[in-house]
């Protein structure tokens, strides 16, 4: 049996009403009919793919900061993973996933194509010095280059959120 709750934001009123969305109790003057049925006055506002995959501007500019942030240390773990030598794929990987869970957070979990462009800027910025020079000078890097596919598949795969 349904108890009879209070609209959240009218807790004087009993009401049987709640947001298809988020659940909250609405009462008959909050209710907002929808598409999907009926919701509360925010989830209303808010289309579905509001939702996920797309930022708030201050959302994006913490995904660009942590981008700049994880590709500028992720050059000291790729030099760190080069010293290692070895499980230099399965390093590549880990931190790749790493980096991209942190850009993922860093936009408020919304993932969506801002948050895997910057995730594969960030792999590119921390592989850059090591797989750029020999590049430019005509070599072809054949081992770290699977490193940086390695590193961009899990990062990219990681920031798009909703897996
Ligand atoms: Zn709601
Ligand atoms: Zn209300």
């Amino acid at each position: 049996m349904a108890s009879v709750q209070r609209c959240y934001r009218h807790p004087d009123r009993e009401t049987r009403i709640t947001c298809a969305t988020c659940g909250k109790p609405i009462c008959t003057e909050c209710m907002q009919q929808t598409a999907v049925g009926l919701k509360c006055p925010e989830d209303a506002k808010m289309p579905r793919s509001a939702r996920t995959g797309v930022m708030k501007p201050h959302q994006i500019a913490k995904t660009a900061l942590a981008g700049l942030g994880v590709g500028v240390a992720g050059i000291f773990v790729v030099f760190a993973i080069f010293q290692i030598g070895f499980f230099s794929l399965l390093l590549s990987g880990v931190a790749g996933y790493f980096a991209g869970t942190l850009i993922l957070r860093a936009g408020g979990r919304n993932g969506g194509p801002i948050a895997m462009a910057t995730a594969a800027a960030a792999i590119l910025i921390a592989y850059a010095p090591f797989v750029g020079p020999p590049l430019l000078a005509g070599n072809l890097p054949g081992y770290p280059l699977v490193m940086v596919l390695i590193a961009l598949v899990l990062a990219v795969f990681s920031s798009r959120g909703q897996i």
